[in-house]
């Protein structure tokens, strides 16, 4: 089990990285007059008030930047090495210094590129870390050995110094709580479950992971146990919602990823299939990215 988990696991993390079909050109979207030129990615960003929540995305894959006063804290890094030049020339037209870097999960598509920010403090939960120091480098090689030495130039591991607890803690002024839901919604793999949650009380804001995402399918099971905690989500009347892949949204985040999962359910338990349950998915969201479906799909039949 825990091997089929593994390629499985193994499977996901490379196709999201590899992901394709990238817009050129973007601008940022932005309530300020000043606009930055992306070539690779694009960036949503949303003014709270006491915080601004700038999100990356290239090649479904996103790095969320929280700007407070005098700061920047971001969380992930984006995989290859081109991509994070064009984020780290974003984070400095925002001409505030980096406060430290968060690794939501051990998934190294999130963490692999961290040398490109030496100096900069970093920060996981205890489980992330221990997988981290315990597997980076094997995951490291695997993605250098498949993207190539020009796409995943990095040569070290590094492994984050600083524990995060589930906890609060104010920094520059802006309330953070910290996270570690006790169910992944990715049980079974070996590791990159045990995800960290981030949390904006204050200006009801909130990043997380494995759960849904807006913009690419995303259906493995347990499909019912998202929903609940979905709907649960819903519940706390967020007014900006970023999710480790695809793009953020306000509160219509929740009812947006519960009709897809919905949908998805329905069409999953009619299909005879992996073919069929996939061509009616497809059919359903087709702006989808399906990049996971022949991996995700067959987890239900
Ligand atoms: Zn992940
Ligand atoms: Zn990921």
């Amino acid at each position: 089990m825990i091997i089929k988990y593994k390629s499985f696991f193994t499977s996901i993390i490379l196709l999201i990285a590899s992901g394709f079909g990238f817009s050129s050109c973007t601008t940022v979207i932005t309530s300020e007059t000043r606009a930055f030129n992306l070539k690779y990615g694009k960036v949503i960003v949303k003014e709270l008030t006491g915080a601004k929540c700038h999100t990356y995305i290239v090649n479904h894959t996103a790095s969320h930047i929280i700007e407070t006063n005098n700061y920047l804290i971001m969380q992930d890094t984006v995989q290859n090495w081109l991509y994070n030049t064009e984020l780290k020339s974003y984070l400095e037209s925002l001409e505030k210094p980096l406060d430290r870097i968060i690794i939501s999960h051990g998934h190294i598509h999130h963490w692999a590129a961290l040398e490109m920010f030496p100096d900069v403090p970093v920060y996981a939960n205890s489980e992330t870390i221990k997988e981290i120091h315990e597997w980076g480098g094997q995951m490291l090689k695997e993605l250098r050995k498949r993207k190539g030495d020009d796409v995943i130039p990095y040569k070290k591991v590094i492994v984050p110094q600083n524990v995060i607890k589930p906890s609060e803690e104010r920094i520059d002024g802006v309330l953070f709580r910290f996270i570690v839901p006790s169910q992944g919604f990715l049980s079974g793999i070996q590791y990159g479950n045990r995800v960290l949650f981030t949390e904006l009380p204050e200006q009801k804001a909130i990043i997380h992971h494995h759960l849904a995402y807006i913009g690419l399918h995303f259906p493995p099971p347990p499909i019912s146990a998202r929903i609940e905690m979905l709907k649960q989500l819903k519940a706390e009347n967020y007014n900006w919602v970023m999710a480790g892949h695809g793009i953020p949204l306000g509160s219509e985040f929740f009812d947006k990823a519960v009709a897809y999962y919905e949908t998805a359910q329905k069409l999953i338990e009619e299909s005879p299939d992996v073919k069929t349950a996939r061509e009616k998915l497809i059919k359903a969201y087709p702006d989808y990215w399906g990049g996971l479906l022949d991996l995700l799909l067959p987890l239900h039949f």
